[in-house]
């Protein structure tokens, strides 16, 4: 028998215990960065840690094991700002609102949830292993910011001094690209390669990035208690 997929969409955010301002956690990554004074938080200990997040103020019931509707602001930790509801993403073209049988495996795999409408394609992701440690129904995320496999990655060379410009080695011609915190992916303007942005240098560049709204798909039926 099929497992009955469920999906829930969020915006998460942690109070900075620096400033006071406001950090997004617009994915399951394992460091986030204010926005006001730029500190970084780790999200493995403390008060504001994974294990935490998506706890409902009630140790015994977290966000997958919950099946009514959730009350505005979920957490029952005042640090924590995590508004939840169930509701599957729409396609951004067509509209066409997602459900459990338009998630192909196969297409999954490759990091695409196409829609059936109109064939656009969106990332999704398997939720990673520090995240399933603690909630164990979680499968997939969609629009949430992975962080991704780092040996793919590693030529990068980071450099910044002062207010300089961010730059970095292409990865396959050494030319110098600048980073301006928009985009994660920089292509080389002379060789065309796609260069990753590491997690160590994307969170210590400035960023424009606000709380955004990201979606998680879990098991229903391995979250009843
Ligand atoms: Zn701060
Ligand atoms: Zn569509
Ligand atoms: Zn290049």
């Amino acid at each position: 028998m099929e497992n009955y997929i469920g999906c829930i969409q969020l915006t998460l955010a942690i109070i900075c215990p620096v400033c006071n301002g406001l950090i997004p956690v617009n994915g399951p990554v394992q460091r986030v960065k204010c926005l006001k004074c730029g500190t970084v938080k780790n999200l493995k200990g403390g008060d504001q840690n994974w294990k935490k997040l998506f706890y409902l103020g009630n140790p015994t019931m977290d966000l997958f094991k919950a099946s009514q509707k959730y009350p505005k602001n979920t957490s029952g930790i005042n640090s924590i700002k995590l508004n939840a509801m169930n509701r599957w993403p729409k396609c951004l073209k067509c509209k066409y609102k997602f459900e459990q049988k338009d998630l192909v495996f196969e297409d999954i795999k490759k990091n695409q949830l196409i829609c059936p409408e109109c064939k656009t394609i969106r990332e999704i992701y398997f939720a990673p292993a520090f995240i399933k440690e603690h909630y164990k129904s979680v499968l997939y995320i969609v629009d949430g910011i992975i962080d991704k496999p780092k040996d793919k990655y590693q030529n990068i060379i980071t450099k910044a001094e002062g207010n300089s410009p961010i730059t970095f080695q292409c990865s396959s011609c050494g030319a110098n690209l600048e980073v301006d915190g928009t985009q994660r992916v920089i292509q080389c303007r002379f060789c065309g390669t796609g260069n990753f942005i590491s997690d160590k240098l994307w969170v210590n560049i400035s960023s424009p990035i606000k709380v955004k709204t990201w979606y998680i798909l879990f098991d229903r039926d391995k979250a009843v208690l």
